[in-house]
């Protein structure tokens, strides 16, 4: 089971390259199929095995030999892991399916982020519907904590968007409100917490070896996300241990 699990994983993760290539350039994502981004050459199904095709390829097109984004494999990899590990927490149930659908939308966002500076609303505004509806549907959280998933951490999100105008912008405003409609309320506001966390070392460790200074913009949403899938995988432990530190 968990090997079949892995390979849904690498599978999906492979259309999220495709959805992080052409969503911010606004084109289709089913159609045309996959072609090579420089030579145009369309790729055949064993162009598309996700990882394998990368590695037996030395990461070089086919066809004319251009280099392929180190991103294609890791985005696979990434999701084949992180639907494993969300599988072993919660087995096969409606929630493991809730979650990897969150989970999914929050690797595009967070690639996308990225490369482009921007999350878009094509994602936001098609999954806080979604997490409203599922929370109605299999009640894995009340849709009472649901709704105030979308407005509580959003809410102090968007405070701090427009207290300091820099850093957040109202993208990530729109992304806690996406993860708080799937994880309720209190689980939204810690992955908050964490994501500034790292969010903060990353910061710091990158003016420590001059790579930016104050002005520079760090995607705050890829760290939100890390904040998120952390408290759907280990947020049992990490309340635990948090609590744990005033006892
Ligand atoms: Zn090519």
């Amino acid at each position: 089971m968990s090997i079949s699990i892995i390979l849904l994983g690498l599978i999906v993760g492979s259309f999220l390259n495709v959805v992080i290539y052409r969503l911010p350039l606004k084109k289709s994502i089913i159609f045309p199929s996959s072609h090579c981004p420089y030579c145009k050459k369309k790729l055949k199904y064993y162009d598309l095995i996700p990882v394998f095709s990368y590695v037996f390829t030395k990461g070089k097109c086919r066809y004319c030999g251009e280099k392929i984004s180190i991103q294609y494999p890791i985005v696979e990899l990434l999701t084949g892991l992180l639907f494993l590990l969300t599988f072993l927490k919660y087995g096969l149930t409606s929630e493991f399916i809730i979650l990897v659908l969150l989970i999914t939308s929050l690797i595009a966002v967070s690639f996308i982020d990225i490369k482009y500076q921007i999350i878009p609303n094509e994602i936001t505004f098609l999954f806080i519907p979604l997490g409203l509806i599922f929370s109605l549907i299999f009640n894995h959280i009340s849709f009472i904590n649901s709704l105030l998933g979308l407005i509580i951490p959003a809410g102090i999100l968007l405070l701090i968007a427009l207290t300091y105008k820099k850093g957040m912008g109202i993208g990530d405003v729109k992304l806690i409100g996406m993860i708080g409609v799937f994880i309720g309320w209190k689980y939204a506001l810690i992955s908050i917490f964490i994501g500034a966390l790292f969010g903060s070392i990353y910061g710091i460790y990158m003016m420590l070896i001059d790579k930016m200074t104050r002005k520079t913009r760090i995607p705050f949403g890829p760290f939100i996300s890390l904040g998120a899938v952390l408290m759907i995988l280990y947020g049992d432990i990490i309340i635990n241990w948090y609590l744990g530190l005033f006892i």
